[in-house]
């Protein structure tokens, strides 16, 4: 089955999309995957994301993209972004020590998104604490340029193959670019997504670009939410 495994809604400062259109259109393509929203799961609790894709019948693995800070200060700086699949519950923002011990504690699984595309926060430590993440995305399609992709293939290629699952995927903030990152995994159910990815049995795909507009978009997004609030 063919998953994109990084994503968001309007649950994320960031973009528009509801749930219920993200889930006609994994339906209608046949798709797996993995909502991932900034730093909440408000879409799953709020926006009943789970009970739309079950009605569907489509594959949903509860995620998040989570901030990492640099230390516990109330003013520390963000030092990139990870994500977690399989949550029970929120995480928030805080030093990756304390993100992976949840990570651990809620059985979930930790994948490094964009791991070098530096414009666009990617976790920094990444280079040194590869070990600890069970994927990353060796192809995100809102790079600036692939360049940033092409980092993390060679990345990949020279130091982590075989050790950790490799991921294609969109990071799409609009309708428009879902699917253009997708990632193929012999999986019809949780415990065999679990199991596809640790035994790194994952085929990343990449499919299209986020344009200029698409980005453009996202902009507008956050302009719309600060108005908002
Ligand atoms: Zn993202």
């Amino acid at each position: 089955m063919l998953f994109d495994l990084h994503l968001h809604s309007r649950y994320s400062v960031d973009a528009l999309t509801k749930p219920e259109t993200i889930v006609k259109i994994m339906k209608k393509n046949k798709f797996g995957f993995s909502l991932t929203d900034h730093n909440n799961v408000d879409a799953y609790t709020k926006g009943k994301i789970t009970q739309l894709a079950k009605k569907e019948g489509v594959f949903l693995i509860p995620g998040e993209e989570i901030k990492v800070l640099e230390n516990t200060s109330s003013d520390a700086k963000c030092v990139g972004e990870v994500i977690g699949y399989f949550l029970q519950k929120e995480i928030k923002p805080s030093t990756f020590e304390s993100i992976f011990d949840q990570i651990k504690e809620q059985d979930a699984l930790l994948s490094c998104p964009h791991p070098f595309d530096w414009p666009r926060k990617n976790f920094k430590e990444f280079p040194s604490l590869w070990k600890k993440f069970d994927a990353m995305e060796v192809y995100n399609a809102r790079a600036y340029y692939q360049g940033l992709n092409k980092k993390s293939v060679d990345f990949f290629e020279t130091v982590a193959k075989g050790k950790i699952a490799p991921l294609a995927n969109s990071d799409a903030h609009t309708p428009e670019e879902l699917g253009n990152g997708l990632t193929e995994i012999d999986a019809e159910n949780e415990t065999e997504f679990r199991k596809a990815i640790k035994k790194r049995q994952t085929i990343p795909i990449p499919m299209g670009k986020a344009n200029l507009w698409h980005h453009f978009q996202t902009q507008m997004a956050r302009k719309h939410w600060m108005k908002e609030r």
